[in-house]
């Protein structure tokens, strides 16, 4: 651990974790800036208690432009009491609360993506703060961890809730015995892009339960994600034994992502027109995507190909694309 590490959090909490009941309050980030000189980040947090027995840390608005973890998670903070459960519950509905109070992915205040931000830094910008918050005084609280994801402005995904393929086979099961209680229409085993700095990572490599979602995407939520983001995260607390009752069963299909052929980018920028919608059987080979230019008419699209056969995962939002982008996302069926 490096020295800087050593040096206490900035941010001080108005909630107390050890306490029993509900408590609502906050995250307090200390941030001097032109509008207030002795002004605040302030994070919203919920904290319940009942008991003894395991704590389940529950998170959304990691990326500011992701709205059904918001919504599941200012439900439940508002409406789960302690007589329902044992142990305890801290919800954090808005993570990254600059970006998710700026409809952005990462924060106005410094362009920090969280969830490239971890382990953080408590001398660090206002983002790396809360990672180092989050990595030092939440993590080792936890037992389960529940980080809610969608697609944010630029992607769109079909619900699925996922875990990670990881080396300690215990834990993984764990993992993927909340994704399956979760209950999302589908499960998925997730390969990511760029694991560091990642929550995800700092909680695994803790030895923590942790399972994440795509929900949807495109900036907003739907009747249809938000109704899965909130039956899901009731589920996932059922199963962990805090919250009583049965998880209410459902059917999932499980998903695949097993290399980096899941993936296709885009090379070209211009106008994007799928030939496939989300949920649809794609072989490889096929036309997955055309990329129109847009600078003079008479011009031909490039095409966009599957490089295996899979099911349509997710896909670039909204119209526009640029060389780079992440156009389609390929999984396979297990
Ligand atoms: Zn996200």
């Amino acid at each position: 651990m490096s020295e800087q590490h050593l040096r206490p959090s900035p941010i001080s909490a108005t909630v107390d974790f050890e306490a029993e009941g509900v408590q609502h309050g906050f995250l307090r980030l200390p941030y001097s800036r032109d509008d207030s000189a002795w002004g605040s980040v302030m994070i919203p947090i919920t904290v319940i208690k009942n008991g003894e027995g395991p704590t389940a840390l529950l998170t959304g608005g990691n990326h500011g432009d992701e709205y059904e973890g918001p919504i599941a998670l200012f439900d439940l903070a508002r409406t789960l009491g302690p007589d329902a459960m044992t142990g305890r519950v801290i919800i954090v509905p808005a993570m990254n609360y600059p970006a998710f109070t700026a409809g952005t992915r990462t924060s106005p205040i410094d362009k920090g993506n969280m969830n490239r931000s971890f382990p953080g830094r408590p001398d660090g910008t206002v983002t790396e703060k809360i990672a180092d918050y989050f990595q030092r005084e939440l993590l080792p609280l936890a037992d389960i961890v529940l980080d809610f994801h969608s697609g944010g402005k630029t992607l769109d995904f079909l619900p699925f809730c996922a875990a990670h393929i990881l080396p300690d086979k215990e834990q993984e099961a764990r993992a993927f015995e909340l994704v399956k209680a979760f209950g999302a229409p589908w499960s998925m085993k997730m390969l990511e892009i760029d694991a560091v700095g990642m929550y995800d990572t700092a909680a695994e490599e803790m030895g923590k339960v942790f399972i994440t979602t795509e929900l949807g995407g495109g900036g907003t939520a739907t009747a249809r994600s938000a109704g899965i983001a909130k039956r899901g995260v009731r589920n996932v607390l059922r199963a962990a034994g805090i919250l009583k009752g049965a998880v209410e069963t459902s059917k999932t299909e499980w998903l695949d992502m097993p290399d980096g052929d899941c993936f296709a980018f885009a090379e070209e920028t211009g106008l994007v027109e799928f030939l496939a919608d989300l949920g649809e059987v794609v072989q490889r080979g096929s036309v997955i995507a055309r990329i129109h230019p847009t600078g003079r008419t008479g011009a031909e699209p490039v095409e966009i190909h599957a490089r295996m056969d899979g099911i349509f995962t997710a896909r670039h939002y909204p119209g526009l694309i640029k060389a780079g982008d992440c156009c389609a996302v390929l999984a396979i069926p297990v």
